[in-house]
């Protein structure tokens, strides 16, 4: 009864930009080894330290359509004007492989994945304490000019309406808290009995039968 016999499942962490995703999403990999981050495909330009393959694969809007044409990606979405994807083969093989798939994406993505994955996603989403929080937090990353971050607050308001989609909903008061009730919810999930495909002959074989 190893771990590659259980299907790999997908986290889904969305949350309004500025609520905490980021660093949440890093600590979880630095913590779950078994955790694989899906890098998503869009057409945004690249922000500084970003890099290709890494964050995203940074697309020209006609490679992102001939993507989408030839079936590339499980789910795409138009988001701030932009176009952002999650590239299929390498989630497929990994869930297949047993491995769990992280997904930072929108609430849009995560119906999608539902939808294209029944069963498969553990969804959480992450909400700021306020919004005086969430306007701190995009001023103090820096990376966004003030028209950019007025355009997200906006966008915050919206995504944060479609809570109400997602299995789990954390306040991010704590970084650390907020962690350890993301992985609690994962290693809860690994143990659902549909990853597990191995268990009704261990159960036989348990009884004897
Ligand atoms: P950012 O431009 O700040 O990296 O991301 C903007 C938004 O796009 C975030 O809410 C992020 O979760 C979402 N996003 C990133 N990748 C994907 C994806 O592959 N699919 C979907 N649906 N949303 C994504």
């Amino acid at each position: 009864m190893n771990q590659i016999s259980r299907r790999g499942l997908c986290l889904v962490l969305s949350a309004p930009s500025g609520a905490g995703k980021s660093s949440v999403s890093r600590a979880l990999l630095e913590r779950e080894p078994d955790l694989r981050l899906s890098v998503s495909a869009t057409t945004r330009q690249p922000r500084p330290g970003e890099v290709e393959g890494v964050h995203y694969f940074f697309r020209e809007r006609e490679e992102f359509q001939r993507m989408i044409a030839a079936g590339e990606l499980i789910e795409h979405a138009e988001v701030f004007g932009r176009f952002y994807g999650t590239p299929r083969m390498a989630v497929e093989q990994a869930l297949a492989a047993g491995r769990d798939v992280l997904f930072d994406i929108d609430w849009q993505g995560h119906l999608l994945l539902r939808q294209a994955l029944p069963g498969d996603v553990v969804g959480v989403f992450l909400l700021p304490p306020s919004l005086q929080e969430l306007e701190r937090r995009l001023h103090g990353r820096g990376q966004d000019s003030a028209e950019e971050i007025a355009r997200r607050m906006a966008a915050a308001q919206d995504e944060i309406s479609h809570y109400g989609d997602f299995d789990n909903v954390l306040v991010n008061h704590d970084f650390h808290r907020t962690v350890e009730e993301v992985r609690a919810i994962l290693h809860a999930g690994r143990t659902a009995r549909r990853r597990q495909p191995w268990l009704p002959e261990f159960v036989s074989g348990l009884l004897g039968a």
